[in-house]
Order: structure tokens, then sequence, then C-alpha cells
């Protein structure tokens, strides 16, 4: 293989792991329970989640709950038609740093979109070691790309496997701007196809707001939800049971 496709593959693979933990685990898993985590999954996640991320689980399921209550109103955490664009990108980062001091300090309105979660936020942003799992992975890169004496494999790693902030991005700001409806949900989602092949199915934002409890966001024949093949996955190797199989169905 050339070094060239070397480094997309190790980015490919690492961008999927990262994936694989937010839209099944976290998003479909622990924030819609459309898929049921077996136990010794489920803790498997808790425990290692932040550290494969960078992105506490109960942070994310906190801050995501609020976004699908207050969807493109002010109090949206992460709404394009309220920061623009480009500022979405810092203004997402201020609202999860916002929800971890607040799941931790106790607040209500954070505490009670999270009260079903049995679990801290986790110990590293309790001591203040966020920095950790970037730290880590660093490593992990320079070893891999020592090892095989492809240096450029460790930016390739670290850039995949770290990606969450970018995913969202594009998700939380192209996923609410640009794209077509399927439904009137009252809010400013769209579906974004170039955004939901490139994060597993998390850019059909219209449909997966019209029906947040559906494991598959997709609704249209010709609509591809890559992260519903990654539940199928999943439970086809026994780590998690889709629930419901619910349909989606358009208006009109
Ligand atoms: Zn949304
Ligand atoms: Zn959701």
């Amino acid at each position: 293989m050339s070094y060239a496709l070397e480094c997309i593959a190790v980015f490919l693979a690492a961008y999927l792991v990262n994936i694989f933990y937010i839209t099944v685990f976290y998003h479909r898993g622990l924030a819609h329970r459309s898929v049921r985590l077996k136990p010794r999954v489920r803790k498997f996640v808790i425990w290692t989640g932040n550290w494969v991320t960078a992105i506490d689980p109960k942070a994310w399921v906190c801050m995501h709950r609020m976004h699908h209550q207050l969807a493109d109103t002010l109090l949206d955490p992460h709404s394009p038609v309220q920061s623009g664009l480009w500022k979405l990108m810092l203004v997402q980062l201020r609202s999860y740093e916002r929800t971890l001091v607040c799941l931790m300090k106790g607040r209500a309105p954070y505490v009670a979109a999270v009260r079903d979660l049995d679990f801290p936020v986790n110990w590293l942003n309790r001591k203040g070691l966020w920095f950790l799992p970037y730290t880590l992975h660093a490593v992990i890169g320079l070893v891999i790309g020592t090892a095989s004496g492809a240096w450029l494999l460790a930016p390739a790693y670290w850039l995949g496997i770290m990606s969450h902030p970018v995913q969202a991005w594009m998700v939380n700001a192209l996923g609410h701007r640009f794209g077509y409806v399927n439904f009137e949900n009252g809010d400013n989602s769209k579906n974004n196809t170039w955004v939901a092949l490139l994060v597993m199915g998390e850019g059909y934002q219209n449909n997966h707001h019209h029906q947040p409890q559906s494991p598959k966001f997709s609704v249209k024949w010709w609509e591809l939800d890559l992260g519903y093949f990654l539940c199928l996955v999943a439970e086809a190797a026994g780590l998690i049971e889709i629930k419901g199989r619910l349909r989606l169905t358009t208006q009109g």
C-alpha cells in the first residue's frame, strides 16, 4: 500500500472507532435508548468512553437532550440560527464545558436532564485532567508511527480518533442550516446528505428531530444511515439490542 493510502486507512479506522462510540453508544444508546447496550458493554462504554473519544458520556448526553428540548431557540446549547455557522465551533465547546461544570455543581436543569444515568461525570473531568485522552492518543500515534517507520501515521491516527469536535460541528451547524426537510418540526433541523454520509447518518437531523426514539435516522429509500448499519453490526456481535425497529414515515 502506498504511504498516502496507509495514512488514509489509519485515519478512517480511527475516525470510525470514534464515531462508533458517539453514534451507537452515546447517541442512540445512552441519550435516546433506541438501542439497548448489554449491561457489560454499557459498563465498558462508561469506563472507556471518555478515554476513547475525549468526550464525557454524561455531559454529552445532557447537552444533547437539551438540544432536542430547545432546538434552535436562544437556549439551545448549539444552534447555527443563534450563533452563525463558524462561531458554532466555539459555542459548542463552551456549552460542553458549561454542561460539565453545571453537572458537577449539581445544577437542577442539567441534573434533571440525565437523572436516569446512574454514573457520575468521568473522574478525568472531575480532577481537571480532560487533556489526558488527547495525550494518550498522541502517544499511541507516536508508537504506531515509530513501529511502522511511517511518521505521518501518527497525526493521521490522532486526527481520526480525536475528530469529534469536527463531526459535531458538521452535524450541529450544517445539519441545522443546509438541506431538505421531510417533516415540519418547528425548528431549523435539515437533512444534509453530505453530512449524513460523513457522520454516519447523523446528518439526517430533520428526520431525527421528528422521531428521536427511532434507532434509524433515514426515512426515504435513498437515504443512507450508515450509523444504523453500525447498530446492526453491533447487534450481530452481541453488543447491543435494537429496540422497536421503528420505521419512520414521511408526512403527506
Ligand atoms: Zn439537532
Ligand atoms: Zn438525538
